[in-house]
């Protein structure tokens, strides 16, 4: 079993596959250029398996895997079936911006993943090329409804930001209902890459919303899952993912792993180690041994809920996987 430093269980890994993205949304990386990552930086899938394989020896229980956008990457099939193949039980989830997900589906379930989270912040077409800088929602759609389909688990994650999609959250709960997925709004979280004009909403102002036209009621949080839950009139549940709640670290179980290399104990913070030279070098034992560091120093608390103007994140999303 992997704890960390402050007793906390540790069994779910997310696993950054690449930093790049055909998106630019304006949360996450809207001026970075297109291509500046070298493709050499990156591990191989190989070198991810093989850290992985001991990850799950040691008691990881779910992986996610995301990015930058994990559909970008090439025979992220082949990983997904190494994964699944060495270890069916795991949970073996993707978050993705859904816009390659029509043509692959099919091929990631049939490789062994399990469950989809989708990024969905508009229902409008121009909105969402304000947010993620290209014409992208009609295929975003075809893809959630293609997973759907396959009979991957579907969830929406929406980033609620004032004046861009605050006038849509109810009919963003709406559409994931429709679809029997669970909706779960995002607080926005300052950084450095960020648009600096966003403004994002906090959960009261995002409940306030909802509350127009459904009465609500707060059924807690699920075990080992960041977002607390509500419950509309007909028994819909929903999330919301407060990051700025002063409780919001107190269940933390996971830790991340970058495309290159990069052990992250928390999103917030710079503090990473790397398992590249490790890895590079076959030695898994000297990567365990990092782990295992980087478990011990894991921050008790992030800072979202404490946030000075001199002390905003310049922690990637893009780079985190989010
Ligand atoms: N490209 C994939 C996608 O968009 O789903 C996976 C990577 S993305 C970095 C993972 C998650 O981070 C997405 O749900 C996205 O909405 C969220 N995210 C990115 N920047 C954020 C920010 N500044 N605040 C809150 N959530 C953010
Ligand atoms: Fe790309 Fe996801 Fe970042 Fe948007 S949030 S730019 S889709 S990595």
């Amino acid at each position: 079993m992997l704890i960390d430093g402050h007793g906390r269980v540790v069994d779910y890994l997310r696993i950054s596959v690449t930093q790049r993205c055909n998106f630019r949304c304006k949360y996450c990386m809207p001026n970075t250029p297109f291509s500046w990552v070298p493709k050499e930086n990156l591990l191989s899938f190989e070198e991810l398996f093989m850290f992985i394989k001991v990850a799950i020896d040691e008691g990881i229980k779910k992986i996610r895997i995301t990015g930058g956008e994990p559909l970008v990457r090439k025979d992220l099939d082949k990983f997904i079936k190494m994964i699944s193949d060495y270890a069916p039980e795991i949970d073996l989830a993707l978050t993705t911006n859904a816009y390659f997900l029509q043509n692959y589906a099919q091929l990631l379930k049939d490789s062994g993943l399990k469950r989809i989270n989708v990024s969905l912040d508009t229902l409008d077409p121009k909105k969402a090329q304000q947010i993620a800088q290209k014409n992208v929602l009609h295929k975003v759609l075809l893809g959630i409804d293609k997973a759907i389909e396959v009979g991957l688990k579907a969830k929406i994650n929406t980033v609620a930001l004032k004046n861009i999609n605050e006038n849509e959250l109810i009919s963003l709960l709406e559409f994931a209902k429709s679809k029997n997925a669970t909706i779960r709004y995002i607080e926005y979280m300052e950084n450095t890459h960020a648009n600096d004009e966003l403004v994002g909403l906090k959960r009261d102002e995002i409940l306030n919303i909802i509350s127009q036209k459904y009465s609500i009621k707060e059924v807690g949080k699920l075990a080992n899952s960041p977002s607390t839950m509500y419950e509309i009139d007909d028994g819909y549940k929903f999330g919301i993912i407060d990051p700025h709640k002063h409780d919001f670290c107190d269940s933390c179980n996971r830790i991340r792993l970058s495309a290159e290399g990069l052990l992250i104990p928390c999103l917030y913070f710079e503090e990473a180690l790397s398992i590249k030279k490790a890895l590079k070098d076959g030695n898994i034992n000297a990567a365990v041994e990092i782990l295992r560091e980087v478990l011990r120093n894991k921050p008790e608390k992030n800072k979202w809920g404490t946030i000075a103007e001199n002390e905003i994140s310049s922690r990637a999303f893009y780079e985190t996987g989010g």
